[in-house]
């Protein structure tokens, strides 16, 4: 029954066996959010998919080194290096210290990743805390004589590093080809070829965040930190690296590219891409009006929303899909997946309230079976979330007196149950997480003594207490040897 976990690696554009470089030891490096604005829906899918792999590679018994790094300097308003720092922008926007504007939107990011059920990294490293750092790696890159200094600053040279490497090998890219498609910019800036990308900046008179360096006062550039703590925290060859499928290109690539011309070798050894969302089937952007931040998802405070929808309605709508697919949010498929999550839940407590027999005719094992071959899939959430409302309906039925299950396997069952949908789906009741917890054992009391009111016919007590429970919101259900009850 043993299977191997398997994911699928955007470098060779295969599914491979999971073998880390050095086990039990994993080391998982995600590209995280730069801290300029509120953290948003295209935030949470990303962060929700790798923190299923980094429970379900802990689940199998891994160490694993989480690495997700915070972007507070270098990433410019666009991908040509052009443009404003978008922190900076902000921050001069709103006549703040740009530090100011990282730690508030930092702040914000992990607080709605808490929300979502992500769990905080082992290493949550800043690009501006990690400065030497990446004036180190700029130094290895000209001494190997894959970039240029050019006014002041540093340029990656795509040519020469092609002619003995291969740019492009992650996104499929050929080098020729973006050339053609690009030679009529040729000429401008500091840059030989359109195709160059700076590992450092000058900074012009009125730019903000600088920092001292051999060539001048200036700042890296974006792709560059990435190469620089993904290597300082988990070593020059590392497991795997992860990210939004948008970062692939030039992100990615040029990481790969200084990676390897200052190692000799790429330092990761498998890519995961996470797919994007959609809104109502359009790219989300702040253009089209349909840019939603997590605060207004979970408040409903948007004109797109017809309701709240709470952060583990989010969650589980995104586990839904397969990391790899697109997944359209819309108010139906959001309201869909509130009531699968619901049911879900309810089962879960239901598990509480079966009685064991002295036989089984449900076969756990098919639970821990089909959920593992599903998840060592490339991590086929989707899957796993079917087979658990196969078990649902087993759940229920074993609480109707349908099906039988022993005390062992119960046992068992409610493991299994309790590890695949808060440890690894990290999910959790929010039903419960509403009230205080003790509710239940308060309601379970009252329900003792009108059981007890019962046997001694004490008809009015009865239904005192059932009449009360109601008033407050809390519906009593009658069974042949007790009662249920569920908070309406
Ligand atoms: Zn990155």
């Amino acid at each position: 029954m043993e299977s191997k976990l398997t994911i699928y690696n955007t470098l060779s554009r295969t599914k491979e066996e999971f073998v880390p470089y050095n086990p039990p030891h994993v080391g998982l490096y995600v590209c995280g959010p730069t801290v300029y604005g509120d953290p948003h829906l295209g935030h949470a899918r990303p962060a929700i998919t790798f923190d299923l792999l980094y429970r379900y590679l802990t689940s199998l018994g891994y160490k694993v080194r989480y690495v997700r790094n915070i972007t507070d300097v270098g990433h410019l308003e666009n991908d040509a290096d052009e443009g404003e720092d978008k922190i900076s922008k902000k921050a001069r926007l709103e006549q703040l210290e740009p530090m100011e504007v990282a730690h508030y939107y930092t702040e914000r990011y992990r607080h709605a990743m808490e929300q979502l059920g992500v769990l905080s990294p082992s290493i949550e490293p800043q690009a501006s805390g990690h400065i030497i750092e990446q004036i180190e790696l700029v130094k290895k890159i000209l001494d190997h004589g894959f970039a240029y200094e050019s006014n002041g600053s540093v340029y990656f040279d795509v040519e020469a590093y092609n002619a003995k490497y291969h740019y492009g090998k992650l996104s499929g890219r050929v080098l020729d080809e973006m050339l053609a498609c690009t030679r009529d910019l040729d000429g401008q800036g500091d840059k030989h070829s359109a195709c160059d990308f700076a590992l450092w900046k000058k900074a012009s008179p009125e730019h903000i965040m600088r920092w001292p360096s051999p060539w001048s006062d200036g700042f890296p550039g974006w792709h560059l930190e990435c190469s620089a703590m993904s290597t300082k925290y988990l070593g020059e060859r590392f497991d795997i690296h992860g990210g939004g499928m948008d970062l692939m290109f030039p992100h990615h690539e040029c990481e790969i590219a200084q990676s390897t011309a200052a190692c000799g070798h790429d330092a990761a050894h498998y890519w995961m891409h996470n797919n994007m969302i959609t809104i109502n089937g359009q790219k989300m952007g702040k253009s089209l009006g349909n840019f939603i931040t997590l605060e207004e998802m979970f408040t409903g405070r948007h004109k797109l929303l017809e309701q709240a929808y709470s952060p583990m309605t989010i969650r589980f709508f995104i586990l839904q899909a397969h990391y790899r697919s697109t997944l359209d949010f819309s108010n139906e498929a959001l309201q869909a997946a509130e009531k699968g999550l619901d049911r879900l839940m309810k089962a879960v407590a239901t598990l509480d309230k079966i009685k064991p027999s002295n036989q089984s005719t449900v076969d756990i094992s098919d639970l821990t079976r089909r959920y593992t071959e599903a998840m060592n899939d490339d991590l086929n959430s989707p899957i796993v979330i079917s087979v658990l409302f196969d078990w649902v309906k087993h759940i229920n039925q074993l609480y109707d007196g349908q099906q039988q299950i022993t005390k062992e396997d119960l046992h068992t069952l409610r493991q299994q149950i309790h590890t695949i949908v808060f440890d690894v789906l990290g999910l959790r009741d929010e039903r419960a997480a509403d009230e205080s917890d003790m509710i239940g054992p308060l309601v379970n009391m009252l329900l003792e003594i009108r059981q007890q009111a019962k046997a001694n016919k004490d008809w009015a007590t009865s239904d005192q207490i059932r009449d009360k429970l109601t008033a407050i919101g809390i519906r009593v259900k009658d069974r042949k040897d007790g009662a249920d009850w569920e908070i309406e």
